[in-house]
């Protein structure tokens, strides 16, 4: 079997109904989020299909430039593939999310070619599925939203961003009960200093949080060290990194207990099969991070976490776009707060081209809701927010 073909198929996907940041056409996710998808396409008639998220439309620029790479190859042959697209991307410096985003789409449809021509479900060629159920949580804003999705049969929400945070969270924890799962997300905006995240993450300790992620920014390592000498919560990161080595360091820095890759951002199931073992070896959890993913990415991470001993809980945007149903032939199932591991060859999914060209991309970047005045300490990252945002408790 050789590759023939390599298709990319860019879209604009349209707003969540709500989300924990802001309400609907306000936040980021409602009006630059695209979804970036591959087929690969072989002379035996299979095609399969990948993910790319890192900035999906830079992405879907830069794959016309790694398609002819694979034009001829076995896509049984997913290591080899995998190195030899590393290498070619090396002139170009880090790979970054942009470059790992690339590989992540390719190498998963180069997976899903292999699971469709063996007739199996791709948890089974990434060492089989240790569960048939993956847990999953949602996201609300308050004690409402949050009651509605444990009706829904939610058994795990999160509550994101930073004002009246502490408040916020309670109220949640409130409201669900001692029962179901409670993660807060601080986001790790630059403005946000150790010391801010200290104060919030001591007056959580009681709150009995699943884990505080993103309590100040990666970059910010002092600010890291602060928050794990000083709060006693685990500690989750990893969404914004793409590849082996700053997963690896990551890990080895001892600040977290639960990893956080993208699947559409981290190297496809060859990368993610690495991770994974990294992570085992630590005994640190696996969270797989989604907010701005697709379909096809979450199909990915359902059939990781599924094989991964660590494999804690997977993010997911519920209720999202309902176009997100629409941009594929199936779809994952979900049961009391599970999901359940998709059965079928392959991934499990295609792509339904005719719906995700009726939706191009306009734009793939977008500032957050309250967006930006000019001549304000909005201007900068390190100040943006403190004004206006930073109101972590109403006291
Ligand atoms: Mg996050």
């Amino acid at each position: 079997m050789k590759i023939t073909q390599v298709k990319v198929h860019l879209m604009q996907a349209g707003a969540p109904t709500h989300t924990a940041w802001g309400g609907a056409g306000k936040s980021a996710l409602a009006t630059g989020r695209n979804w970036l998808f591959v087929e690969v396409a072989t002379d035996a008639g299979l095609v399969g299909i990948g993910e790319g998220s890192g900035w999906p439309r830079v992405v879907a620029a830069g794959l016309p430039d790694l398609a002819p790479l694979l034009a001829g190859e076995d896509p049984f042959q997913t290591e080899r593939l995998h190195q030899k697209l590393r290498v070619a991307l090396m002139g170009h410096g880090h790979i970054g999310v942009v470059g790992a985003g690339a590989l992540a789409a390719l190498d998963t449809a180069l997976w899903d070619i292999k699971a469709q021509a063996l007739g199996r479900p791709l948890h089974d060629l990434l060492g089989g599925a240790l569960r048939q159920r993956v847990s999953y949580y949602a996201h609300v804003k308050d004690a409402e939203t949050a009651r509605a999705a444990v009706s829904r049969g939610v058994r795990a929400v999160k509550v994101g961003g930073t004002q009246q945070i502490v408040e916020r969270a309670w109220a949640v924890r409130e409201a669900i009960g001692p029962d179901v799962d409670l993660i807060v997300d601080l986001h790790g905006p630059a403005w946000l200093t150790g010391a801010d995240a200290v104060a919030v993450g001591r007056a959580l300790e009681g709150a009995r949080l699943l884990f505080l992620e993103e309590p100040v920014g990666p970059e910010d390592e002092l600010g890291w060290r602060r928050v794990r000498d000083s709060v006693a919560l685990p500690l989750a990161a990893g969404e914004r990194l793409g590849t082996l080595a700053e997963f690896d360091r990551l890990m080895a820095s001892g600040l977290v207990d639960i990893v956080q890759p993208d699947t559409g951002r981290t190297g496809g199931p060859t990368q993610l099969k690495k991770i994974a073992a990294l992570a085992e070896a630590r005994s640190l959890l696996l969270a797989p991070h989604s907010g701005s993913l697709g379909p096809v990415a979450e199909f990915a991470a359902v059939h990781w976490i599924a094989t991964s001993p660590t494999g804690l809980i997977l993010e997911r945007l519920e209720p999202d776009w309902p176009g997100k149903a629409q941009a594929i032939t199936d779809s994952l199932h979900a049961e009391d707060g599970q999901i359940l591991v998709p059965a079928g060859p392959g991934l499990g999914t295609s792509l339904e081209p005719d719906f995700i060209a009726a939706h191009p991309s306009e734009r793939n970047v977008a500032l957050p809701a309250g967006g930006w005045e000019p001549g304000t300490s909005q201007e900068t990252p390190y100040l943006q927010a403190r004004r206006t945002r930073a109101r972590l408790t109403q006291s």
